[in-house]
């Protein structure tokens, strides 16, 4: 549209610095405290065939039903911009043979998923999920593993007043018994509930558990639980995730009306919500899906795991002190002619590990250095006939004779700020 300024697209933003720097830092941690527990990093794609979506999530879940991004592709195919990733994580398992890997096969992501939802604080239709998966086992204690290493990451990253839910859905022979009963209690109160509740008896009963609706609350509040429906089995898995949980002290609440907005899930489910957050206040969740890999074609295969929204972890955590600045040292030259000497200059102090920007030697001196001033260096380097080293908090001055002698002098002048070694 010519003259009209372009801009992001609803519910997409950039994230420019310093949000940006924040972010990485949450991945490092995320990256440390997984890979720490044995977690590898994968990617998958970001587009996948919607037929995946519809098998995997499942066809009367909200996601599939009208928040995917969906086109057909030059050939007339189908895709889809991921909207989550367990789907994907267990397609590329069945596809590359995984189960052949030493089990658990336990993964991680991170990376951009799509759903087609109305904007808000907190809700984008562009967002960054970071994820863990356990694939081929049934322990309980994988179960309580993956809710440890959330709840370190939530915490290590700051998010405050946080709440663990917890409950179990059981199989899916369980659950067909129990939305059974669930559906019956339904039609007979169905003139309570909310028209979308309703509309949903037949597909998916459980979700009215998810309503805001003053009536249909009231009915859900009397209505049958599938946790008292558990078969033996099932049951006893929860009572050892719940006895793990316990003896390592996590504190969680089990909630019976825990609904993932996910068809696949099996036993364990949880969610981490942060009371600091508004209506959008689920920073992350998962459960298992003992069926799912089997449902897409692979052998049967037990398998647990979460997602965290990584813009709400950052919300939870609110904001943070200014950080410092981006840059050790500024290296200034007094004419143009000393660009070269100060390119290589530049390498050493990084070779040192300094942090350092060169100035643009086609500027007068002067602008370079009000330049180092407004980036918040803590030093320039003027290269000239001689060096000079220039504080900039106290515009003092002196020769020197090299770049190992900036470092030096950095470091005595404030120890904590130069902490980067040499590599
Ligand atoms: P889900 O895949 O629905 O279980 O979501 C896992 C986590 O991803 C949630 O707890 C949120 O933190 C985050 N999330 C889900 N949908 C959105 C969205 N539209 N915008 C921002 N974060 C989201």
């Amino acid at each position: 549209m010519p003259g009209e300024r372009p801009r992001a697209p609803r519910g997409t933003f950039d994230v420019l610095p310093p949000e940006s720097e924040r972010r990485e830092r949450l991945r490092a941690l995320c990256a440390e405290v997984l890979a720490g527990a044995g977690y590898r990093y994968v990617e998958t794609p970001v587009i996948e065939h919607t037929e995946l979506f519809v098998r995997g999530v499942g066809e009367a879940t909200d996601i599939v039903r009208k928040e995917m991004f969906t086109f057909a592709d030059k050939g007339g195919r189908s895709l889809t911009l991921r909207p989550e990733n367990t789907a994907g994580i267990c397609r590329a398992y069945v596809e590359h043979g995984m189960h052949k890997w030493p089990q658990p096969v336990r993964l991680w992501y991170w990376g951009p998923f799509f759903r087609h939802e109305a904007p808000q604080a907190g809700r984008y239709r562009q967002f960054t999920q970071v994820g863990a998966e356990a694939l081929g086992s049934d322990d309980p204690a994988l179960d309580a593993e993956l809710i440890l290493l959330l709840r370190e990451i939530l915490e290590r990253a700051g998010a405050r007043h946080l709440r663990l839910r917890l409950a179990s859905l059981g199989s899916p022979a369980t659950r067909a018994v129990y939305a059974e009963e669930l559906r019956q209690y339904l039609k007979q109160r169905e003139q309570l509930l909310a028209p979308e509740v309703r509309e949903r008896i037949d597909k998916n009963p459980l979700r009215a558990f998810d309503s805001d609706h003053p009536s249909t609350r009231a009915v859900m509040a009397q209505a049958p639980r599938l946790l008292d429906r558990l078969d033996a089995d099932d049951r006893e898995h929860f009572a050892c995730v719940r006895a793990l949980l316990d003896a390592v002290g996590v504190e969680y609440e089990v909630d019976p009306t825990l609904v993932r907005g996910l068809d696949y899930y099996t036993r364990t489910v949880f969610e981490f919500e942060s009371q600091a957050l508004g209506a959008q206040r689920g920073v992350g969740g998962g459960g298992r899906y003992d069926r799912l890999i089997e449902e897409l074609g692979g052998p049967p295969t037990a398998a647990c795991g979460w997602a965290a929204g990584v813009e709400r972890i950052l919300l939870a955590a609110g904001d943070q002190p200014a950080s410092e600045s981006h840059v050790d040292v500024l290296v200034a030259t007094v004419d143009a002619a000393r660009a070269a000497r100060a390119l290589t200059l530049a390498r050493e102090l990084r070779s040192l590990g300094l942090r350092v920007e060169l100035g643009d030697s086609r500027r007068a001196l002067r602008r370079q250095l009000r330049h180092a001033d407004r980036l918040g260096a803590r030093a320039a380097v003027i290269v000239g006939d001689d060096l000079q080293l220039k504080r900039l908090a106290d515009g003092s001055q002196v020769a020197i004779g090299g770049a190992a002698e900036v470092v030096e002098i950095l470091r005595t002048q404030d120890p904590s700020q130069v902490g980067q070694e040499a590599s």
